[in-house]
Parts: structure tokens; sequence; C-alpha cells
């Protein structure tokens, strides 16, 4: 929440001893375009008011008392940084396209309703990922139906004819659940979290889908639940979805006729029932943050284990694949909004594990579509099948790596190439 707030101040720059690269702080201040290193241990015994720092959010770098050289080295890299995005920016408009003429659909995700004319700005193809829970916390009472009305039709009209999928509150979990109350949990990542609160609390759920049911009629509206674990939670949302559909109809209030319900694949549960899902839902949605959270029992907050949390670990890969496979048996849309989506290396791998749809903050935007002109289909797919049969995240990253490096090593060292 504190960092949320940050959008309205001029912050440089966010240093912080705890968190992870996809703790939720950490995804706000990229979506915010913050500079931020996460999870530096002893920083409040190494730096005090009034000290210079240098905040490197590329190679994740802090520097504490800088001498003049590294001052000046800093600032010229910070140039060519911005220099390299300004460059890629300029290709907003065109779809991404690889190299053999392979569309892959990219959208952003987003946490505050000012955040949509950035990701339109950074061409998103609409909102793959709006986290409604921000709404939620820091207040004694949720938002009303109007409130949130009021902001999902907004978001809805900027973005028309393109696709929002609004995501209902996932509060718990490592944000702050202030307006359920109830015990402290040991495990809160493994507790009361998401779709379970939104089960438990039927009236706060409903009054959240019938504002995104109103939306509706102001563009074209998807509704996505989080953390979903089990096929009855997906037939109870369902059931309460209707109920919420024909209480704004009894109103007499517009709505689109067809309003998409997916769910989150993000628990493992879920990905081994993926076939399962893929035939009820309307569309899936895959959560690497919590998938490798879940799947790897790695605290995705856990500085003490971040470096265990990796987007190339095989048995992720193998999740992943069986994900892609259910929903095209289903013919049903897929799409990936976790933060592997937003790295050019993972991101191809995504591809190449049969991916088209991609969602990311929308700083990564031109970057990723970059990278994807640069390569097809089928070398992706040749590469996706050999990390397949890898059997640890090391060797799995060090042949994506070798395989993409020679064409991707400007955007991989966010700077542009002397060459
Ligand atoms: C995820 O888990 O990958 C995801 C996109 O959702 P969140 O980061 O909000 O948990
Ligand atoms: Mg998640």
């Amino acid at each position: 929440a504190d960092t949320a707030a940050m959008s309205k101040e001029p912050v440089l720059a966010i240093v912080t001893e705890t968190g992870t690269r996809t703790s939720h702080t950490a995804i706000m201040a990229r979506a915010l375009e913050i500079p931020a290193v996460v999870g530096v241990a002893d920083l409040l015994a190494t730096v005090s008011a009034g000290d210079w720092v240098i905040v490197d959010g590329l190679r994740g770098e802090v520097i504490v008392g800088p001498t003049p050289e590294m001052v000046a080295e800093a600032e010229k890299r910070r140039s060519r940084h911005e220099a390299f995005v300004e460059q890629l920016r300029g290709d907003r408009e065109r779809q991404a396209t690889m190299a053999d003429g392979t569309i892959v659909h990219l959208r952003a995700n987003i946490e505050l309703p000012a955040e949509v004319q950035i990701a339109l700005d950074q061409g998103a193809e609409g909102i793959g990922l709006f986290r409604s829970e921000l709404l939620y916390i820091e207040r004694a009472t949720p938002p009303s139906e109007e409130e949130q009305y009021a902001i999902y039709k907004a978001i809805a009209e900027a973005c028309a004819p393109r696709p929002v999928v609004l995501r209902t509150f996932d509060i718990g979990g490592d944000k702050l659940p202030a307006i359920v109350p109830g015990p402290r949990e040991a495990n809160p990542a493994l507790g009361r979290r998401a779709i379970r609160l939104a089960l438990a609390h039927e009236g706060i759920f409903l009054e959240q889908l019938r504002a995104m049911v109103r939306a509706s009629a102001h563009g074209s509206v998807r509704i996505l639940l989080p953390m979903i674990s089990t096929l009855g939670e997906l037939r109870e949302a369902r059931r309460l979805l209707r109920q919420a559909i024909e209480e704004v109809d009894q109103r007499g209030q517009p709505h689109a006729a067809d309003i998409p319900l997916g769910v989150m694949i993000e628990v493992p549960s879920a990905a081994i029932l993926a076939s399962a899902f893929a035939k009820e839902a309307d569309f899936l949605s895959i959560g690497t943050n919590d998938l490798v959270q879940y799947t790897l029992a790695i605290d995705r907050t856990s500085r003490a284990l971040a470096h265990m949390a990796s987007h190339f670990e095989p048995a992720l890969l193998h999740l992943l694949k069986h994900v892609v496979l259910a929903a095209q048996e289903h013919e049903k849309p897929l799409s990936v909004c976790g933060a592997m989506a937003s790295e050019p290396l993972s991101a191809l791998l995504l591809v190449g594990l049969g991916v088209r749809e991609l969602s990311m903050e929308a700083a990564a935007l031109p970057e990723i579509k970059e990278a994807l002109s640069r390569i097809t289909v089928a070398e992706l797919e040749a590469m996706a099948e050999v990390a397949l049969t890898k059997t640890t995240a090391q060797e799995v990253e060090a042949h994506v790596r070798a395989t993409l490096e020679p064409r991707l090593g400007d955007l991989l060292s966010g700077e542009v190439s002397s060459g």
C-alpha cells in the first residue's frame, strides 16, 4: 500500500531489506517505473540519512557513498538505458509479431486505474490482469459497488474494444486483509486467501461481481478468479456470478450478453486438473509467481530462498506444458500473467511451450515485443523441447541463455549495443 501511494510523490528509487522480485512491493514498483532493489541484507545498518546512494534496478545493485566517478558512470548508464527504452517504445503501435509472422498477444498487468494510460502508451492490447485487491487494503470497509463500478467502467471504456481482465480480490497472503478480520494465520499463503475469502464472504464478493457485471456494458470485460484449487470453487463462483447477473437484470441495468469467467492456474492442484478446468472455465490464466511458490514450496516473500525460486525449474516447465495442452484440447484462451512473462528469456521459453498470450507490467512490453520480433516459433519450440529434457533449473537456464543470448544480448543488459 505504501508503494501504491508513491505514484503521487516524486520517489526516485526504493531499496528494502525484505521482499523479493515477485513480492507485491516489487511488482508495484515496476508498474510505477520506480527503480527498486529489494531484499538487501543489513541495508539500514549501512546507510544513514543524507548519504548518497546509487540504486541500479537493472543490475540489482546498491552503492552507498559512491565516488564522483561512480556517479558519472551510473548517470551514463541511466542515459543509455533511457535511450534504449525510448527506441523500443517507438514501435508501440505495431502488434507483437515474430520473425515468422506469428502473432503473440501482449497485455498489461495493472494494480491502479491510473496505470491504464501507461499500459496503452506502451502498446498493450488491453489489460490482461487488473489486481483489484488494492481497492480493498488499507481501509476498514470494503469499497461499495458504486465505487467499484465507476473504476471498472473507466478501465473498460479506456481500453475498448480491447479486452480487460478484472480479477476478483486476491487479499490474504502477503496482501493485508484488513476488511475481513480473522485469527492470525501461521501460514497466510496457505490460508484464507483470494477465492477462499470471497466464498466465505458472499456479500462482499457479490458486490464486486455486480460492479464487474455492470462494467461489462462499457467494453470487453472478462472476470478472473484467483487462487482456485478445486473445481467446486469454480462452480460456486459461477453460481454467484449468475446470481449477480440476475440482480443486475432485476434493476434493469445493462450488461454484456457474454461475460467470460476464467480461472488463475497458480496452485498445483489446478494445474494438474487443467483439462477439467479448461472444459468448464471460459479461459485460463497462469500465475507463475504463485505457481512457483506452491509447486516448489518456496515462500515468494522469502529473501533467503529467492535464489531457489527459478522460472526455469523443470517441474514448473512440465506443469506449464500440461496446462498448455489442456487449453489447446478444449480450445480455450490461455495467457500467462506472472513475472515469468515479463523477462525476455523466460517469456520466450513460454512461447516455445505454446503460450500465445502474455500479460506483464507495462514497462516490460516494448522489450518483450522486440525480443519476439527477432526469433521464430520453430526455434523457440525446438529450444523448449530440449529444455523439457533437462533435470535442473541451472541446466534449463544455461540452455535457454545459450540459445537466445546471441540475438538478445542488448535486451538482456538493458542497454543499446555498441553496434
Ligand atoms: C501470480 O501469482 O503469478 C499472479 C499473477 O498473481 P499475483 O502476483 O497477484 O499473486
Ligand atoms: Mg497469484
